[in-house]
């Protein structure tokens, strides 16, 4: 009877154990698409596309163009792809003065996320990225108010390609060959005033055929500078 239990016991733990082992970003074919910055007059034509390709991304919006926009915020919203926060003003000088205005613009821009959408939303991505600007002290302070920070590993410059947009998308394979050697997913940055739509199109067309695309929300480990994914050995 004894034996029968632990058996029992060992069986449930063992089934539980892969589980939780198991993490969401060793695996080469996700792919998180994110976009910045917006939303803004650029934002419906890349809506378009993901509905058209049944793809979800993540818009990491600004407070400031969230009050602006607030149709299109809730479009986003609606259209099921994950919100993140972007910080309200997006001027380094203002963000990172001190570890509480950090975290004050992202509490600022979260209550216009959720007065327009209803939804709570905890993944940000401070402007520039958390290197150099973010300081330990800033970590702690935006950890302790319980945002999950997110920064990029695939970073496609699209801004700095704009009128070429081919080039962002090479730049963008040549950074999904390199999360795939590590074994890990990949989150790719765009921003929605930069991304030029068509070529977006063809790219995710081409890439559906091997990725699976996600969400922020999706993921149980956010990708930071400062917190890598480690390569799958
Ligand atoms: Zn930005």
């Amino acid at each position: 009877m004894k034996k029968g239990i632990i058996l029992i016991v060992v069986l449930v733990l063992g089934m539980g154990m892969p589980a939780e082992a198991k993490t969401d970003y060793h695996s080469a074919s996700y792919v998180y698409l994110t976009f910045d910055d917006g939303p803004d007059d650029r934002t419906p034509a890349i809506l378009d596309v993901l509905k058209k390709q049944k793809v979800k991304a993540t818009f990491f919006v600004t407070g400031r163009n969230a009050k602006r926009y607030p149709t299109l915020l809730k479009r986003i919203a609606k259209e099921g792809h994950a919100i993140g926060l972007h910080s309200m003003t997006h001027d380094a000088k203002l963000f990172y003065k001190t570890p509480a205005s950090a975290v004050a613009e992202m509490k600022e821009t979260q209550v216009i996320v959720a007065r327009l959408t209803g939804k709570n939303v905890y993944d940000v991505r401070v402007p520039y990225g958390s290197v150099p600007k973010m300081t330990s002290e800033h970590i702690k302070k935006m950890e302790a108010a319980g945002f999950r920070i997110w920064d990029w590993n695939v970073d496609s410059e699209d801004w700095r390609y704009a009128k070429r947009p081919k080039v962002t998308f090479e730049r963008v394979a040549l950074g999904l060959e390199r999360t795939a050697e590590r074994r890990t997913a990949a989150v790719v940055l765009m921003h929605d005033h930069a991304t030029d739509p068509v070529i977006l199109e063809k790219w995710i067309v081409s890439e559906k055929k091997k990725a699976a695309f996600r969400t922020v929300q999706q993921a149980k480990t956010s990708y930071s500078f400062f917190a890598k994914w480690p390569a799958k050995k």
